[in-house]
């Protein structure tokens, strides 16, 4: 009998052995083609050697040193390659052991700046319907997915949550792109002014969302509204790229193609792709002087903060990303997996959309085309699309509907961004016989 806590209580997954570029491999010998990186975080594939030899050669040098005591090398290291490549005035680097880490981090220092720059009315935080920003509380509580959030209610803080935009559902027929971008942004000064702008922190959105709809993009336009809101009513923009950022949807970091740069900006996943437990938080340097000139102490920290290891291998995993000529694979892979997915599932009876960036790619299924009815959630779609996908030896992140039935089941394609040719046909395949099995004829 196992006694590890599973993540289903009610079954038993296989064991995984090994792992190699884009596929992983079980005790049976059985191969999976990893298109989803577990959850968009094997960018870089299993087994590169790169990344490795740079964890093996930190651990003889030094495993870890307290950050109460001392920094290292490769966490400064790492914070000046990443700030050498960020948008904006982002200018500081905060290391933790993942996204929800992150994001209680940047919750927290927006707080922290707004009493240290003597405004402590500005309490609330706006974020989106449909988001996720991870599972601590505080993290949760941004996160504005319904069905994660019920059983925590009573725990989690008050605040608003707006619709997020999400042109396939809610652009309005006829209506441009441009002009959905621009409504869509609105929707946040409406809420500032209904909950009085002088109480908000933050407003925090993931640039293409990720686990919670599938890779949706915004409309062209909205985050360069969204940063003029920020501005006129002194909140700050806190970007979440836990998911998207690393260069998952073509540029290393996602709102690099929103053209706008946040105040805080959160990273994880792709950072680490794997090798190590590492996320991290980034702020801008105002941010950081006005705590710097007045307490001096940000008001947090973990045990496991700037971690030399971690960082070591995020250090390799964003230089093999920038240097390896990644960037340039992932646009064009990127666009070879939506042509390809287009062509197969572009006229599905099930497939409402097909959206997403680089290798970042989503398809909403729907019961209707036409009325974009989601599918019943009793059917358990997604759970059904995931066994008979993980059966053909393909890993997908398929997500139920969410249970206001404001969005339709979906699957997120995540891969490497080492694919190849072969993988992308090989996916689009398996993707094809896990639909066939699961979906109603
Ligand atoms: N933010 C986003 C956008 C995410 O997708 C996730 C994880 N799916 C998190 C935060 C939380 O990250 P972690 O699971 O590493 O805590």
């Amino acid at each position: 009998m196992s006694h590890i806590f599973p993540r289903s209580m009610k079954s038993t997954p296989p064991t995984a052995v090994g792992g190699k570029g884009c596929y992983l491999i079980d005790s049976t010998g059985k191969q999976y083609l990893d298109a989803s990186g577990g959850a968009a975080v094997s960018c870089l594939g299993h087994g590169d050697a790169t990344v490795i030899t740079a964890i093996k050669a930190q651990l003889d040098q030094l495993a870890y040193a307290h950050t109460g005591f001392f920094t290292s090398q490769p966490a400064e290291k790492l914070a000046d390659l990443l700030i050498a490549n960020a948008p904006g005035t982002l200018d500081r680097v905060y290391l933790v052991s993942g996204g929800s880490e992150a994001a209680e981090a940047a919750i927290k220092l927006a707080r922290q700046y707004h009493v240290e720059r003597g405004d402590p009315n500005r309490g609330r935080l706006i974020a989106r319907k449909q988001s996720y920003h991870g599972n601590t509380i505080g993290a949760l509580s941004a996160g504005g997915n319904a069905w994660r959030r019920a059983q925590f209610a009573p725990l989690l803080l008050d605040m608003s949550h707006i619709d997020p935009c999400y042109p396939y559902r809610l652009q309005n027929e006829g209506e441009s792109d441009a002009d959905y971008g621009l409504r869509s942004a609105n929707l946040l000064e409406a809420e500032l002014l209904r909950v009085g702008p002088e109480s908000v922190m933050a407003f925090m959105a993931e640039p293409v969302v990720g686990a919670t709809a599938g890779a949706l993009a915004p409309a062209p336009g909205y985050f360069k509204r969204i940063r003029e809101i920020c501005d006129q009513y002194g909140i700050l923009l806190i970007l979440d790229e836990v998911m998207c950022g690393m260069g998952r949807t073509g540029t290393l970091f996602a709102c690099e193609q929103d053209g706008v740069a946040p105040d805080i900006l959160c990273i994880a996943k792709g950072l680490g792709a794997g090798y190590q437990p590492i996320g991290a938080m980034l702020c801008t340097s105002e941010i950081y002087d006005t705590i710097g000139a007045g307490s001096g102490f940000f008001q947090h920290g973990h045990t496991y903060l700037g971690h030399p290891t971690a960082a070591a291998a995020g250090l390799a995993v964003v230089s093999s990303v920038l240097d390896r000529g990644l960037l340039e694979n992932v646009k064009k892979q990127g666009d070879a997996l939506s042509a390809a997915l287009q062509d197969r599932f572009g006229q599905h009876p099930h497939v409402g959309d097909i959206r997403g960036r680089g290798l970042f790619v989503g398809l909403e299924l729907v019961a209707d085309r036409t009325t974009k009815a989601p599918f019943d959630p009793a059917l358990k779609l997604a759970a059904h699309i995931k066994a008979a996908a993980f059966e053909a030896g393909l890993i997908c992140y398929p997500m139920g509907g969410t249970i206001d039935g404001k969005t339709g089941d979906h699957i997120l394609l995540a891969p490497p961004f080492i694919i190849e040719d072969a993988q992308i046909a090989e996916l689009v395949d398996k993707l094809g016989f896990a639909l066939d099995a699961s979906l109603p004829v």
